[in-house]
């Protein structure tokens, strides 16, 4: 049963740090939260935004995760999820990206890098978190359910798809609708239980 969970933007805010970048190298653009799809069109080179978002990526371990991320990850544990980190990077920074989230004591069980985390999914595919409307709406074309984070630039597919303001909130989103058909929460008395039978 394995989730596919994005990094940037669904476990920290990779928006602020890359509009600082940009803005440092004098593209005078809107800050993250107006970002739609197209921000940089017009405004900055290609190669100069994919510089600097891997630049950001460079320089990861300055910034700290969201701060619901390690109760999100748990709860996809106790629902009995393969929690599959997925960001699209390069692979030079697998290490770095590895003890970041090792770091900040972020469960997971695998990590992968992609130059297209689309080709990621398959038929064991449950669900998928992320923020990037290309990720998602891929997604929904191939029947595989999935939420994130809401911004500004995947707000249009609010119709197709929910998403959530906070990661506490996509948390209860998922137990909700995605907690396998034998999963239920674990009661205060299941846990006395537990506690009782394993002294
Ligand atoms: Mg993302």
């Amino acid at each position: 049963m394995a989730v596919f969970i994005d990094i940037g933007n669904t476990l920290w805010n990779f928006g602020a740090p890359l509009y600082v970048k940009l803005y440092s190298k004098g593209y005078n653009i809107l800050p993250s939260r107006l970002w739609d799809c197209y921000f940089t069109k017009g405004f900055v080179p290609d190669d100069e935004f994919y510089n600097a978002i891997n630049e950001v990526h460079e320089e990861q371990n300055n910034y700290k995760p969201y701060a619901y991320v390690k109760e999100f990850l748990k709860n996809l544990k106790d629902m009995g999820y393969t929690i599959i980190a997925t960001s699209n990077k390069s692979h030079e920074l697998y290490f770095s990206t590895y003890k970041w989230l090792e770091k900040n004591n972020i469960i997971f069980d695998d990590l992968i890098l992609s130059d297209d985390k689309r080709k990621l999914f398959n038929k064991n595919t449950e669900f998928v978190v992320d923020d990037s409307p290309i990720v998602l709406e891929h997604a929904l074309k191939l029947g595989i359910p999935a939420t994130g984070l809401l911004f500004n630039w995947n707000k249009y597919l609010m119709d197709k798809i929910t998403l959530h303001k906070t990661l506490k909130h996509c948390s209860q989103f998922i137990k909700t609708n995605f907690a396998p058909k034998n999963w239920r929460l674990p009661t205060r008395e299941s846990e006395n239980s537990y506690l009782i039978n394993t002294r």
